[in-house]
């Protein structure tokens, strides 16, 4: 059968998904990922009702790089039988300032895309090497790029310049803003399930392990919580958010911290993790009795409440409030205490269609809808890939 391979490669896992196409509709028919690359590598598959269909772990020095993971990877998925490969569609974190919109990819958009590496060095490289390799190994097979900051680039120039010298926003120091594809997929469920409301001034909390949010007039982004890079905004996972950047001159400057150190402070050891010394995953927070796990999820939500409040302001007001990924989709606890904090825009929640995980979680009466709506990226990029592969044929 005709099929789409989507592809998110990252420095520890690689993520993969088959979705099949029949007369124009995807259906998911395999999610896997190797993770624990370099560390304790293990790859596992499942079918689209979560069988497993495969889960093997390999020895540290056996997948100790990216490289190693793409061809074992590779391997596993050539011995699938019954998959026809139309197309690669990638998640590729930065489109730079240039693209607004997911692209086929040649040789001359890889090394444009190569330069973006500056502004993602984390992320772009990695997400990039699939691409390249893919290129050699099946040069007739398109690839697609489909890009985390794409949906915000119809910010107006207000939004997303630092009050910094022209001269650096011209080299591409400027906000971007990430979790694109998530707000592309939730934005368009929700104008499925509530157009009255897509059409409004809305805001959607994409609450994962990464965590961010996207103010949206009419579907389209308008201001994000993250900026230049995918640490600012809300406290993460592993991620502190907002930070002074005196914060990282007097860490630099008077503490000799070298920039390394810092880089990994700031992407691995900050965040719920640094702040409760106990875990970053909210599971553990929210089952944990220790009081500096309180403070954390206490300071979670109170940075969310603030970043509402900054948001609603970029909006002129706020009709519905979209809650998706990890955390937004399954804790009902946390929307509850965010959703309290909200009571002063006149939102008021309907504590049993939140506890029973509903789509709509809000009293008829709020002034503003609260929305629960999962997210699906895979789903989104395969779905760009297709319709890109299907003009282009
Ligand atoms: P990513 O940002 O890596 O894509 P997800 O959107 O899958 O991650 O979110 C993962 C996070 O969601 C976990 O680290 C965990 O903190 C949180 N999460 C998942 N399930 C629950 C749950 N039932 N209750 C609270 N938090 C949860």
């Amino acid at each position: 059968m005709d099929a789409i391979l989507v592809v998110n490669a990252g420095s520890s896992s690689l993520k993969f998904q088959i979705f099949t196409v029949s007369q124009g509709k995807l259906t998911r028919q395999i999610r896997g990922q190797l993770d624990g690359i370099g560390q304790r590598p293990r790859l596992r598959a499942f079918d689209a009702k979560g069988t497993s269909l495969f889960d093997l772990t390999f020895q540290r020095e056996e997948v100790p790089d990216l490289p190693a993971a793409i061809d074992r990877t590779r391997t596993w998925l050539r011995s699938l039988e019954g998959f026809n490969l139309l197309a690669i569609g990638h998640r590729v974190v930065h489109g730079g300032p240039d693209y607004a919109a997911p692209t086929i990819i040649d040789h001359a958009l890889l090394d444009k895309l190569a330069t973006y590496a500056e502004l993602a060095p984390l992320h772009q490289p990695n997400n990039l090497l699939p691409i390249r390799l893919a290129m050699e190994i099946n040069p007739d097979v398109p690839q697609v790029a489909c890009f985390d900051t794409a949906f915000h680039r119809d910010h107006p120039d207000l939004a997303d310049f630092y009050a910094l010298p022209l001269a650096f926003h011209r080299e591409g120091i400027r906000r971007y803003g990430f979790h694109g594809l998530s707000y592309e997929y939730v934005a368009g469920r929700l104008r499925q399930i509530a157009p009255q409301h897509a059409a409004g001034r809305v805001i959607i909390a994409h609450l994962g392990s990464g965590a961010s949010m996207c103010a949206l007039l009419d579907g389209h982004s308008v201001e994000s919580t993250m900026g230049f890079t995918a640490l600012d905004g809300l406290p993460m996972g592993t991620r502190p958010g907002q930070l002074d950047p005196g914060v990282v001159l007097h860490l630099i400057m008077q503490k000799g911290m070298p920039a390394e150190a810092v880089s990994k402070l700031l992407y691995h050891e900050a965040g719920l993790k640094g702040l409760s010394g106990i875990s970053n995953d909210m599971r553990d927070l929210l089952a944990s009795k220790d009081p500096r796990a309180a403070f954390a999820i206490d300071h979670f939500v109170y940075r969310c409440a603030l970043n509402i409040g900054s948001l609603t302001a970029a909006l002129g007001g706020l009709d519905a409030f979209v809650f998706t990924a990890g955390i937004g989709e399954n804790a009902p606890e946390l929307r509850e205490r965010i959703v309290h904090r909200m009571e002063w825009l006149g939102a008021a929640l309907d504590p049993e269609a939140n506890r029973a995980g509903s789509s709509l979680i809000s009293t008829p009466t709020s002034r503003v809808a609260l929305y629960v709506v999962p997210t699906d990226e895979e789903l989104m990029i395969a779905g760009h890939t297709l319709r890109l592969i299907t003009a282009t044929h």
